[in-house]
């Protein structure tokens, strides 16, 4: 037995130090043959990982979940969480292992955590695995995500396991995702003991969530308060961005809804084409409960469940405790109208604040609802309307004089100024041209379930540089075609 390489993991496990009963110690289960699909060297050397060594056969082994590496403490999180409305007391990490915390080469905590590596005390009736598809397609669609500059998880490696899985389609390739966050911590992790009463457990993970992340609060009397604020704060931030590119989560449940502020458990995502507030992908989510337009009203509802968690540190008073919740609550729409006009402002190019551009931002999207425009494309219109091509945007619309209507608005706006410099950089610096368009991310996923990684690669290589166009990618900057039809995703479960 040769000794195991060292990979460069530099493991401090905060969560299994300090939160002892918060989780369940837990190992992967053993792999047939993994191997590792796809690695993120940048992101491993970020991490101070050795990229070359974990993509050999017993970096696959602790990719998968199999091995634990030095230092490492594989664990499977407790958490609670209102999936669609309803609450459920025990969720937890039914299929996925936190493996530990590394302090990266910038000196930052980060979590990396496997999904996929097999069966826990969480796992209620599922089998704890996940499949090849749709752990290239958390990788493919968070990547994206980081790339289009929006706080997420990020893909380190896709392992296959050498094991097939049964799904409702039929056995498929088994995988494990290993991804990469500021951390796992969940509104739901808060739900946990706080449904059971267990307000010192609750107020335990308050101060570790604050160590953690808001360090700054730590000691202040008003420490739970602000702590809510912060959490609203960056719900708030990333929703509105979540908005700007037009991207639907597709399920929003407080379990999924992380206390960092980053987007989490990519399942059912999709980025729409063309614009309709009332957009859904996901299979399962027949109300349409996640829709688009829905996106900041349901981050408001699960902010309120975090709330209620905190109550009992925000007053000894339980109507004051109530009163300053609501409060914060409902300052959420404040916070998150601000976040989405500072996108909208930036996507418009109106670098200097007016009043009234909340209004032109909003009459643009009416514009486009029943006319067609692909959203990612009508924004990005823009700029080249800037640069002389008057009829960009109306191109995207069925009815050009509509987008043409609108546009004469916003040009009266822009007017010319000190402003004008580098608006046209500036509208291509907010506009992505390259976004993960549905039909693209499924050709790729259905070449790789094939063995041909090639268009994923390609797909994923484009999006690395969403605001750079580049010759020879017209068709990645297009909406599906019509033969593509009605897009419908699934959990992956
Ligand atoms: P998700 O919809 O992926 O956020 O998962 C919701 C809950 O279901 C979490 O507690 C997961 O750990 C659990 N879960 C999802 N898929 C599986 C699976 N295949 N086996 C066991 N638990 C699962
Ligand atoms: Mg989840």
């Amino acid at each position: 037995m040769t000794a195991q390489p060292d990979f460069g993991f530099a493991f401090d496990n905060s969560y299994a130090r300090d939160l002892e009963g918060f989780y369940v110690d837990w190992q992967g289960e053993a792999a047939p043959s993994p191997e590792v699909i796809c690695l993120n060297l940048a992101l491993a050397e970020e991490l101070g990982l050795d990229g070359a060594a974990l993509t050999g056969d017993e970096g696959a082994q602790i990719l998968c979940g199999a091995v634990a590496p030095t230092g490492a403490h594989p664990l499977a999180m407790a958490y609670a969480g209102h999936q669609f409305g309803g609450f459920s007391p025990q969720l937890g990490d039914g299929r996925a292992l936190l493996l530990g915390e590394v302090i990266d080469t910038q000196g930052r905590r980060r979590d990396i955590h496997l999904k996929g590596s097999g069966r826990t005390p969480f796992s209620r009736g599922g089998d704890g695995k996940a499949v090849l598809g749709p752990v290239l397609r958390e990788y493919l669609m968070g990547e994206a995500m980081y790339a289009l500059g929006i706080p997420t998880t990020r893909a380190l490696a896709a392992t296959a396991t050498g094991q097939s899985v049964m799904r409702d389609g039929g056995p498929q390739p088994g995988a494990v995702l290993a991804r990469v966050a500021d951390s796992h911590l969940r509104v739901g992790s808060f739900q946990f003991f706080a449904a059971r009463g267990e307000v010192a457990r609750t107020r335990q993970l308050l101060d570790y969530s604050i160590a953690r992340h808001d360090p700054e609060l730590a000691g202040r009397p008003d420490a739970a308060l602000q702590f809510l604020r912060i959490v609203i704060k960056r719900q708030a931030g990333l929703v509105a961005r979540w908005m700007g590119v037009g991207f639907i989560h597709g399920v929003m449940n407080t379990d999924n809804t992380s206390i960092s502020g980053e987007t989490i458990d990519y399942g059912p995502c999709a980025f729409m084409d063309q614009y309709d507030p009332a957009t859904v992908f996901s299979s399962i989510d027949r109300q349409g409960r996640y829709a688009y337009g829905n996106q900041p009203a349901i981050a408001r509802w699960n902010l309120a469940r975090l709330a209620e968690t905190l109550l009992p540190f925000l007053s000894e008073d339980e109507e004051e405790a109530i009163r300053l919740a609501t409060a914060e609550i409902d300052g959420f729409v404040a916070e998150y109208d601000s976040a989405w006009l500072a996108v909208m402002r930036a996507k418009l190019g109106l670098m200097v604040a007016q009043e009234g551009d909340a209004e032109l931002a909003a009459a643009f999207l009416t514009a486009m609802e029943g006319q067609g425009a692909d959203f990612t494309n009508s924004f990005r219109a823009l700029s080249d309307v800037l640069r002389g091509n008057d009829r960009a945007l109306a191109d995207q619309f069925t009815d050009p004089q509509v987008a043409l209507d609108w546009q004469d608005r916003w040009l009266a706006r822009l007017g010319s100024g000190p402003e004008d410099t580098g608006r046209v950089a500036a509208l291509d610096a907010a506009n992505p041209i390259y976004i993960p368009r549905n039909h693209l991310v499924e050709a790729a996923l259905q070449a790789a379930a094939k063995g041909d990684m090639q268009p994923f690669e390609t797909l994923h290589s484009v999006l690395a540089a969403p605001f750079t166009a580049r010759a020879g990618l017209v068709e990645y900057a297009q909406p599906a075609p019509d033969s593509f039809g009605s897009y419908r995703t699934f959990c992956g479960t």
